[in-house]
């Protein structure tokens, strides 16, 4: 608790990392001008005081008192601006990720069919080393397509446009589809994975693309950030009239100085820079909106060298809502 408050407060007072974070230089920081504004406060407060003192006019206070409020007005739209611009060039970066990923996924998905259609129908007369190469770009560009489809989903969520289509539907069948969708690559990483569905009320109102991606997510993070032979269980029972989930695995685990920081946009543990995993630090973000939206929440624990737990919820269907078609 202690820690993280002294974290906060030197992330407060580092006006150059704001600076770097935001792209604006340091004067125009909020933190900096907050600072120039407590400073014009106080010592406003204290000329005032010394002003009406030693002299008894009241229109060298009035007049005082108008250029402190002038330069208060100054240094407070200075703030706006500086917010103004930021918020600009956020929304304008949200666009062209958007644009730029809806451009990009139509020539993917055509080099996706056109592969196939060479596998497909052409393979005679391809030397085996052919073959394996044709596989290998086929297989970038399945990894091109998942990074397009994530940045889309970024720059919806940024956007506020994340709609979902949601639908009634069982729980456990859910999810033990998505851990039959990941058991080859559990196979191939020599990790175990367990399933176990403890729930009574089954029915969930989600939006089923939506919630395999989270699911899909979490699984496939347990499995690859367990160095070597280990075990992943997934876990589903009912807290609160909430399908909770839980993904436990005896993997490398997150540091605990970079835990506050996971579910942030691009964000990457140390622990993955070592093991030199494959990734691009926007699963854990997307999902956690994802579930938001959907009603639940999502949070972990984690040790490392240990192990993780990482955790959501969904709210289940009440009896009432049950049968009377009640989407969100
Ligand atoms: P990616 O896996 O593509 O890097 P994510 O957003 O899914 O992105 O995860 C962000 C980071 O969180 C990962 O890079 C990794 O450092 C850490 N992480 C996520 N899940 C786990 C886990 N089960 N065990 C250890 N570290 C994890």
């Amino acid at each position: 608790m202690m820690l993280k408050l002294r974290q906060r407060l030197y992330d407060e007072l580092n006006l150059k990392k704001q600076a770097a974070d935001l792209g604006i230089s340091v004067w125009q920081t909020p933190s900096f001008l907050f600072i120039v504004m407590g400073v014009i406060i106080i010592s406003a407060m204290s000329g005032i005081y010394i002003v009406s003192t030693n002299y008894d006019s009241p229109e060298i206070v009035v007049i005082s008192e108008s250029l402190v409020v002038i330069l208060l007005l100054t240094v407070g739209n200075s703030i706006i601006r500086t917010v103004e611009e930021v918020a600009k060039s956020n929304k304008m970066k949200s666009e062209f990720v958007s644009i730029a990923s809806h451009q990009l996924k139509t020539p993917i998905s055509e080099m996706k069919w056109q592969i196939e259609l060479l596998l497909s129908k052409f393979t005679d007369g391809l030397s085996e080393k052919q073959l394996e190469i044709i596989s290998e770009v086929s297989h970038s560009g399945e990894k091109m397509g998942r990074l397009i489809n994530d940045l889309l989903d970024v720059a919806r969520i940024d956007q506020g446009q994340l709609a979902l289509i949601n639908e009634e539907m069982n729980f456990c069948t859910m999810v033990d589809s998505a851990v039959m969708a990941q058991q080859s690559l559990a196979k191939a990483s020599n990790v175990e994975l367990i399933v176990t569905c403890n729930l009574k009320k089954l029915e969930v109102v989600v939006d089923r693309r939506r919630i395999a991606v989270v699911l899909d997510n979490l699984i496939t993070n347990a499995i690859k950030y367990t160095d070597g032979k280990g075990k992943v269980e997934v876990i589903v029972e009912e807290a609160d009239g909430f399908a909770q989930f839980c993904i436990r695995d005896n993997g490398v685990g997150i540091p605990r100085n970079e835990q506050s920081s996971l579910c942030q946009k691009f964000f990457r543990s140390n622990n993955s820079i070592k093991n030199e995993t494959d990734g691009t630090g926007l699963g854990l973000y997307i999902a956690k909106n994802i579930v938001e939206q959907s009603g639940g929440k999502l949070w972990f624990k984690s040790i490392e060298n240990v192990g993780s737990e990482f955790y959501f919820s969904l709210p289940l269907m009440t009896d009432e809502k049950k049968g009377l078609g009640i989407l969100k």
